[in-house]
């Protein structure tokens, strides 16, 4: 053997131990502040002044030690609250068994959630995929395949509703009816309608005016980013009833609304109408990565081999804890549990409402609640959710008027209590 060939013997043999690497960097370990993230990240976020650092259950702690109610969930994720036992041990065996192959090859977890989800779903097909932007881009082009192939090119518009969010892919932001996420990257793709969401007429106009062409209705079952708006049984039945009529896909986004965010597995099952394709992501593994696209037999037999793909849809990590999260989630204690908490929440709200006199209206379903300040406060919703950082408590906003509240489904009695009174004190704060 040459030098050379032993030294590259002795290099491959010592990477293959399995212990090499394993003394952390001085990067792994050095402290790290706030201040950082404005030095190294894109400046696409403006993250609150304390770093969270560890949770459990609907409490967060930050850098310094000071502790947070968690009425935010990220934004309607971490579902089951933070490190839930039967997540945390579902991620650590499949940590220990198999994280990764590619789609060459299909895996238990994603196969075992995949049943769940058609069992208990209208679903009879699945697509994993990693978040609710790649899952409504699958759906459009999904949307798009099947009209293109069952009814000719020319049926290729989408109707969407402004104020509607549907994620950042440029198809979905194009889809999605805030322009301001849509503008200044043109061209955008072309052939989407957008109608004032609950308007019934401007939807029956579309369909009377170009129901040949139109091959999808996308929807929120309730907009969440833009304002926490239900939709109205009417628009919703509407859309279904026109989407069947004249031969197009209905849409759902299920992201937020999904995974019993509002009493339900999925929101349309309180709705009296069933899509033809389903999108969840957010609540879906309770926190970790997934996204997943819902839809029949027949839908899906439009796309074959090679059409469409993500390489780490489907992995067995996310799907693993997606099953564990689904296993709790979809079951009566729980879905009944969200409706209860919801009781709790309206009743603690209006109570600070009829103390201090600040909001418009308390809305929403289950554990997912917009409280629209009051005219004399319009445009405060972002110095509510600062102060509330103050007084302990994570919240959020959807919109500039709306304080959003979408805590985990099992948040306990106490910290419902101890966080009301926080955002009382950060109404306190904020609105003076
Ligand atoms: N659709 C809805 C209804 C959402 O609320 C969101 C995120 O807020 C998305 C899609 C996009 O999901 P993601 O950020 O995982 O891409």
């Amino acid at each position: 053997m040459s030098m050379s060939e032993a030294s590259t013997q002795a290099l491959v043999a010592a990477t293959t131990r399995r212990d090499a690497g394993i003394v952390p960097s001085a990067a792994a370990t050095a402290p790290v502040t706030r201040a950082m993230f404005d030095e190294l990240m894109l400046p696409i976020y403006a993250p609150a002044p304390f770093v969270p650092v560890r949770g459990e259950g609907s409490r967060v702690w930050d850098q310094d030690g000071k502790m947070y109610i968690d009425f935010a969930a990220g934004v309607a994720v971490t579902s089951l609250g933070h490190c839930h036992p039967a997540l945390v041990r579902a991620l650590t065996e499949q940590a220990h068994t198999l994280w990764h192959v590619s789609n060459w090859f299909t895996n238990e977890p994603a196969l075992r959630l995949a049943r769940r989800l058609v069992e208990h779903t209208f679903a009879e097909r699945v697509f994993f995929c990693n978040s609710g932007a790649e899952a409504n881009e699958a759906a459009l082009k999904l949307a798009r395949r099947y009209a293109h192939d069952r009814f000719g090119p020319r049926k290729f518009r989408v109707i969407s509703t402004l104020n509607s969010f549907h994620g950042r892919t440029l198809f979905t932001v194009t889809a999605g009816g805030q322009a301001k996420y849509a503008s200044g990257f043109g061209p955008n793709p072309e052939g989407i309608t957008h109608i004032a969401y609950n308007d019934v007429a401007a939807l029956e106009a579309q369909f009377a005016q170009a129901g040949d062409a139109i091959c999808a209705v996308l929807l929120e079952p309730m907009q969440g980013e833009g304002g926490m708006t239900p939709g109205t049984p009417a628009f919703l039945q509407a859309a279904r009833r026109l989407c069947t009529a004249h031969g197009a896909l209905l849409v759902l986004d299920e992201i937020q609304s999904g995974m019993g965010r509002t009493g339900a597995l999925f929101s349309y099952m309180q709705k009296g109408i069933v899509p033809d394709i389903l999108t969840s992501a957010k609540g879906l593994a309770g926190g970790f990565p997934i996204g997943a696209l819902l839809t029949t037999a027949d839908v899906a037999s439009v796309f074959g081999v090679g059409v469409h793909g993500t390489t780490f849809g489907g992995n067995p990590l996310a799907c693993a804890v997606a099953g564990a999260a689904f296993d709790v989630i979809n079951t009566t204690e729980v879905l009944d549990g969200v409706k209860a908490r919801h009781a709790l929440f309206i009743e603690g709200l209006k109570a600070i409402d009829a103390r201090r006199d600040v909001f418009a209206d308390i809305r929403g379903e289950g554990v997912w609640i917009g409280c629209e300040l009051a005219a004399a406060w319009k445009g405060k919703a972002m110095d509510v959710v600062r102060a509330a950082g103050d007084a302990g408590l994570m919240l959020l906003v959807a919109g500039p008027d709306v304080v959003r509240i979408a805590p985990s489904l099992v948040i306990s009695l106490d910290e419902i209590l101890e966080g009301l009174g926080r955002l009382e004190k950060a109404l306190d704060q904020a609105l003076r």
